[in-house]
């Protein structure tokens, strides 16, 4: 079993059960399923840039994080994920920073020399 990325279910299931808030924002947020603003929906990073997303033989689950709609679509969008963190911790007004990410993402940033 796998989702419409290929992700397979253990692999998604893990990173579900080990992100429970947005890893950049560090929001609360909510299933796709349920009412609600669409920014809080909880969406699968890819944390590797890599269209058409999908899911590679080598990858794990330090490849892929849980976070929010607004995070994941709007901010980040198709940016590589250390030009994209970069631009919002120069934001003044910006509410992702060096507290706000989570360990799963600074330890890809550390492993990619990103
Ligand atoms: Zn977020």
């Amino acid at each position: 079993m796998s989702n419409k990325y290929g992700i397979p279910a253990d692999i998604e299931a893990e990173i579900r059960k080990r992100d429970k808030v947005c890893v950049y924002c560090g929001k609360e947020m909510i299933s796709p399923k349920s009412v609600g603003s669409r920014m809080d929906w909880a969406t699968i990073d890819h944390l590797d840039y890599e269209p058409p997303f999908e899911y590679r033989p080598e990858q794990t689950k330090e490849d892929f994080a849980i976070s929010c709609w607004r995070c994941n679509c709007i901010l980040r969008g198709n940016k590589k994920l250390s030009v994209w963190l970069a631009e919002e911790f120069n934001k003044k007004d910006g509410d992702i920073n060096a507290k706000t990410i989570a360990p799963v993402i600074k330890k890809y940033l550390r492993k990619h020399k990103l």
